[in-house]
């Protein structure tokens, strides 16, 4: 990647290169008269462990990690859980399981009955055709010719398939594709992978657009505060090569860096709750009080393991190949649970010693429609103060509840026979009666990577960016990435995300 910096003054200034940066920058930087500048806090995305898609686990806080910690959660014994944040480019797509993910139509057209006109279903469905490249069977729900490689899952390990096959046996069907009519049954994941490397918005956007003469990339430039006139963002200042530097922005700024990186933007700079500001001695510009709230996580549970009776087939892909939508109620008229199945074993901190040293699998439930709501807020003035990071899994009761339902629908799966081949016998949990099954759940969730919702997009008093995702109350200035979800989708988030950042490079053309 070039990283020249060619000019002090841009049309677009782009802050964060992950799911969305990386397809703002590129997109903006179509046209041709138009000067765009991604600045991303990370480095290259060219170690190998990020390039072998399997291999994402070994990056959780290493270099190529923000390596933020929660505070103690609450409703989980205290326990201090790592919330893994890819910094480099491509972001989390680079750290990330390589599943894609749309979502459920009802996500959408909730958010849209919120009153975030035009993010209905039909048509992010119109983005999602345009962003995929897809390799599967032809449908008119699916996008040939974009971007980004999506691929049907060839030869999964037995563990994955086996997984798929278990859904018949407690009633679920299996579904051909969970991007397809329904995501409801168990499933093979997509994958973003191609000829078993990680295909990221990296090579599906950044590397064809890199040579334009139009789009300066800037690694190791980590943005600490926006650069404001008034309540007008006319820049951003950074710090690369240990100097600190602002670069203008003569149209907007976009803030693309994540879901913890762009409310402490924001903060920084004076736009958030007025009293938490005072609080810090931070002036403030805007008195937004949606600021760094609304967290939402899926939490997932490390996990119903299992001893395999020989050795452990070797993970493929992803090491996470198939998943399971459901509803804990069948009142319900759109699915609330997932799961997902690992290759490997799967444990919190506290519950590792219960596992045998090898040759286990698990299988990880989880609540796909959470109640629960955290916070990112700032501890300090100083940029390099990382912020607090409540998520608060399990604050509600109902999400205890569905938990409970995931937990028993997947135990039924991993002891039925479609495993009898591959199970010698269920470590953990075990048969439990409920308040030791609640108590194995506050010991053993965890994040499923999937946090969003801190600079909430909406038209209530909470929102953050409208549904042109412009910052309520301050000019020149949008934010486009996870962040701006108002609820957490029903699956994976990468895909989504993606989405936002093609719907922003639409806004930013259309809607000044
Ligand atoms: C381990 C893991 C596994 C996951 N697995 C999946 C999966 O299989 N499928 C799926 O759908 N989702 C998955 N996700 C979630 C998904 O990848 C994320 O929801 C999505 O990538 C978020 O995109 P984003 O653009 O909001 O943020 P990011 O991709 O995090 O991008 C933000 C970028 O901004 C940069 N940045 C932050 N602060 C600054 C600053 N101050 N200055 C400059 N740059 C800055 C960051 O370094 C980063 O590059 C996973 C995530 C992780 C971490």
């Amino acid at each position: 990647m070039t990283s020249v910096m060619n000019h002090d003054t841009y049309d677009y200034v782009v802050v964060g290169a992950g799911s969305a940066g990386c397809v703002v920058a590129a997109r903006l930087s179509e046209q041709p008269d138009v000067r765009v500048l991604l600045l991303e806090a990370g480095g290259p995305d060219s170690h190998p462990d990020v390039q072998n898609p399997v291999m994402w686990p070994t990056l959780f806080k290493g270099e190529l990690d923000w390596g933020y910690d929660t505070q103690p959660l609450r409703h989980a014994n205290d326990r201090i859980d790592h919330i893994p944040r890819g910094k480099m480019l491509g972001g989390c797509h680079s750290h990330n399981a390589s599943a894609w993910v749309r979502g459920h139509s009802a996500d959408f057209d909730t958010w849209a009955d919120q009153g975030n006109a035009g993010w209905d279903w039909q048509s992010v469905l119109r983005l999602y055709r345009k962003i995929e490249n897809w390799q599967g069977p032809a449908s008119e729900l699916r996008g040939t010719g974009g971007p980004m490689w999506v691929t049907p899952n060839a030869e999964p390990n037995p563990i994955a398939a086996a997984f798929v096959e278990a859904g018949s046996t407690v009633g679920i069907p299996s579904v051909a594709d969970n991007n397809g009519p329904t995501m409801e049954g168990t499933s093979f994941f997509n994958l973003t992978i191609k000829d078993g490397r990680r295909y990221s918005v990296v090579h599906a956007y950044l590397q064809p657009a890199i040579e334009r003469p139009n789009l300066t990339v800037l690694t190791c430039a980590e943005t600490q505060r926006l650069s404001l006139d008034g309540t007008r963002c006319v820049g951003v200042n950074y710090v690369h090569d240990d100097t600190e530097k602002t670069a203008f922005a003569e149209q907007e700024v976009i803030l693309c860096a994540g879901v913890i990186g762009s409310p402490r933007a924001l903060l920084l700079s004076g736009i958030g709750p007025a009293k938490d500001l005072n609080e810090l001695g931070i002036p403030v510009v805007a008195d937004l009080a949606g600021v760094g709230r609304n967290l939402q996580d899926h939490p997932l549970l490390g996990g119903i393991n299992y001893e395999c009776k020989g050795a452990l087939p070797e993970p493929r892909n992803n090491g996470a190949e198939s998943a399971m939508w459901w509803r804990s109620d069948p009142q319900l008229t759109s699915p609330n649970i997932q799961a997902v199945i690992l290759e490997f074993p799967f444990a919190t901190p506290e519950l590792v010693g219960r596992l045998p040293s090898e040759h286990c699998y698990a299988i990880a439930p989880s609540v796909a429609r959470p109640a629960s709501r955290g916070t990112v807020k700032l501890v300090s003035a100083d940029p390099s103060v990382a912020p607090a990071i409540d998520v608060n899994f399990l604050a509600r009761d109902a999400d205890i509840e569905a938990m409970l339902v995931a937990v028993d629908i997947c135990r039924e799966m991993g002891a039925s026979s479609a495993y009898n081949d591959l199970r010698k016998r269920e470590i953990m949990p075990g048969n439990l009666g409920r308040a030791d099954m609640i108590e194995f759940i506050r010991q053993s969730v965890s994040t499923y990577f999937h946090p969003t919702g801190t600079c909430k997009m909406g038209i209530d008093a909470q929102s953050v960016v409208d549904p042109e995702l412009r910052v309520c109350g301050i000019t020149g200035l949008r934010v486009a990435d996870a962040s701006v979800m108002p609820t957490v989708t029903t699956g994976n988030t990468n895909a989504p995300t993606v989405m936002i950042g093609e719907m922003a490079a639409e806004l930013v053309q259309v809607s000044p």
